[in-house]
């Protein structure tokens, strides 16, 4: 391979070429290595333990999909909880909701939040937002003893691999659950269908063991692996939005105009999943 290549092999044995113009950055933690290059067809690109995470180009489609989903299902999100999500993408759509009065990111690599400072300034924008309180601590011990206090929890996390394994286990789901006020909603990242469907299988056993409603949901993640990525919508109190006629119209236009992927027809659509995904999830 050119060292102008960039190329992922998942554990899967497939993945993604990118070819790249010039390194930028590298950086290694406790946790992980961080590096940072730059590529004609996505921008920036940032990689952790050389597994792609953020690209400039195509990461919209992530953080749309898992921020807008359950905000607007939810009646009046104030208090947020963002596990990891290091680049800020999250906590950058999460307010565009005008409910918001706090949000704690739990990042346990400063090294990322830092990389994206520097090399993602559209994506960290918004880190240094005053109703924003970034924590750089590992997320299973943060989360221990938290009690009803967060109306959304979102788990943006890496795989369940290295400081991310712990993030996808019972306990782990058990103390976010308890850290939720009534009616509020979780929505982990949960893998690729295609790339990852045992990560994604074993997943949804465990949040059906902890949560009463639960359904992925599905769409376009192009520089993940097979390109197809799954969120978990997750609650004891609120049902899945499968009628996007229940969504608040007002609230969801407003948002709508400032995402590319969002809109309200597509906010039941994408509990349309394919037959393969929904037995991945069901058991
Ligand atoms: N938002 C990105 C995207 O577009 O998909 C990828 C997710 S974000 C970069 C994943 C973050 O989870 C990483 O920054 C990683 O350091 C963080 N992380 C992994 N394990 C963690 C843990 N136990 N506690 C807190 N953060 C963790």
């Amino acid at each position: 391979m050119s060292e102008k290549l960039y190329h992922e092999i998942t554990p899967e044995g497939f993945g993604i070429a990118i070819e790249k113009d010039e390194d930028l950055y590298s950086e290694k933690s406790p946790y992980q290595v961080t590096d940072v290059f730059h590529s004609r067809a996505f921008g920036n690109v940032l990689t952790l333990d050389g597994l792609m995470m953020v690209t400039e180009r195509d990461e919209f489609f992530y953080h749309e999909m898992i921020v807008h989903i359950p905000m607007l299902t939810h009646s009046n999100p104030e208090n947020i909880l963002v596990i990891g999500g290091g680049d800020g993408g999250t906590v950058r759509e999460l307010l565009k909701h005008p409910s918001v009065k706090h949000i704690d990111m739990v990042e346990i690599d400063n090294i990322v939040i830092e990389a994206s400072k520097k090399f993602f300034k559209s994506v960290s924008c918004e880190l240094d937002n005053p109703k924003v309180s970034v924590l750089v601590q590992d997320a299973i011990e943060f989360i221990e003893g938290k009690e009803n206090i967060y109306d959304i929890v979102l788990i943006d996390s890496t795989d369940p691999i290295g400081p991310g394994e712990g993030l996808f286990n019972e306990k782990f789901y058990n103390n976010v659950k308890r850290a939720l006020k009534k009616g509020g909603i979780v929505t982990p990242q949960t893998e690729g269908p295609f790339a990852q469907s045992e990560n994604m299988r074993k997943t949804y056993a465990l949040l059906r063991k902890v949560f009463k409603n639960v359904a992925p949901y599905c769409g376009p993640m192009p520089t993940y692996p097979g390109g197809y990525w799954s969120w978990g919508f997750c609650s004891d109190d609120v049902e899945i939005p499968t009628d996007y006629t229940k969504i608040d119209e007002k609230r969801a236009q407003e948002i709508a105009k400032t995402c590319k992927i969002y809109n309200r027809e597509l906010h039941s659509a994408v509990f349309a999943v394919p037959n393969f995904v929904k037995e991945l999830a069901n058991g």
